[in-house]
């Protein structure tokens, strides 16, 4: 049995995994206060020791652990993370310290390719990668038929440029994808044009609206959300046409809580745009853009198999 640890800034999440990629198991608990490296990696062993326990078996049989983080990471050591506090943490060594077992350290977008690849959206593919379309845009790439990690810096599909001297980033750049194309962006757009339609539900949302309630909204037939969605869809499509030019995937899978939204309102008109614009249209193997399947497992999964790559 593998056990798949997936580090969220809100929540850490393990769960017991089959060899295939089966779920037996999950355990949750919130991230809570930093109390120091040690505390943070004993936490984490805790956690899948709980995992292991739940699917009825015990630590012993635990053959492998991966464990997904949301940042840069090389060697079992963590280089760093956004929002969260654990740059700089040699988490491989600490955790190996409370459980002997082969550990393997990934970023969690990596994991969540590796999972959808193997058993989601992207079974059966040589080139493959899942966009997560969230507070930021992340990207996991599987090519030639394995993971693609660059040693663990590549796949920052977020901070690559669809509008030139455009919005500031945090990365240092302007106009960086997952400044047009991440939900929080969709959000930022709707506050600002709620605010001068009042005719619109969004305006009466006012300052909390979120990119769940653009989508609820354009459902509706709220005329501004529906504009919002569209514009949107464009963006998203901006940038996947840039990876397939480039790549030449076979299929992208997008992921993230936006796209639980109607095939009609993201993932119909994204697909659309790249079908008509991408380089490859006239391809015989024109690319296919389609909903991840795994949700917030994905990242369980994908963690697991990660350490089943490494104890090979
Ligand atoms: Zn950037």
């Amino acid at each position: 049995m593998l056990i798949g640890v997936d580090v969220g800034g809100t929540n850490l999440k393990a769960g017991a995994v089959t060899e295939d990629g089966g779920l037996l198991s999950v355990s949750t608990r919130p991230f809570g206060r930093f109390t120091g490296a040690e505390d943070f990696a004993l936490r984490l062993v805790q956690l899948a020791r709980d995992a292991a326990e739940k699917a009825g078996a015990s630590p012993g049989e635990i053959r492998g652990v991966g464990i997904g983080v949301p940042g840069a990471v090389e060697d079992g050591d963590i280089l760093y993370t956004v929002n969260i506090p654990l740059s700089r943490l040699p988490l491989r060594a600490l955790f190996q310290k409370y459980l002997a077992v082969p550990v393997a350290l990934g970023n969690d977008a990596d994991c969540a390719a590796l999972g959808e690849w193997r058993c989601g959206a992207g079974r059966g593919c040589r080139d493959f990668a899942v966009i997560t379309l969230g507070t930021g845009v992340g990207g996991g790439l599987i090519l030639n038929g394995g993971l693609y990690t660059g040693g663990g810096m590549a796949g920052e599909v977020g901070h690559m440029v669809t509008h030139a001297g455009g919005i500031p980033c945090s990365c240092g750049r302007r106009g960086c994808w997952e400044r047009y194309a991440s939900a929080t962006a969709l959000a930022d757009r709707a506050r600002q044009e709620g605010r001068l339609r009042p005719d619109s539900r969004l305006s009466l949302l006012g300052e909390g609206v979120t990119a769940k309630d653009v989508f609820s909204a354009a459902q509706a037939g709220d005329d501004l959300a529906r504009s919002l969605c569209g514009a949107y869809a464009r963006e998203v499509a901006e940038g996947i046409v840039n990876l397939l030019n480039v790549l030449h995937l076979q299929r992208i899978a997008l992921g993230g809580g936006v796209c639980a939204a109607p095939e009609e309102l993201l993932i119909k008109p994204v697909r659309d745009l790249v079908h008509r614009t991408c380089y490859a249209r006239r391809s015989r193997q024109i690319p296919e853009v389609v909903r991840a399947q795994l949700g917030n497992r994905a990242g369980i999964v994908g963690a697991a198999l990660l350490g089943d790559a490494g104890r090979r």
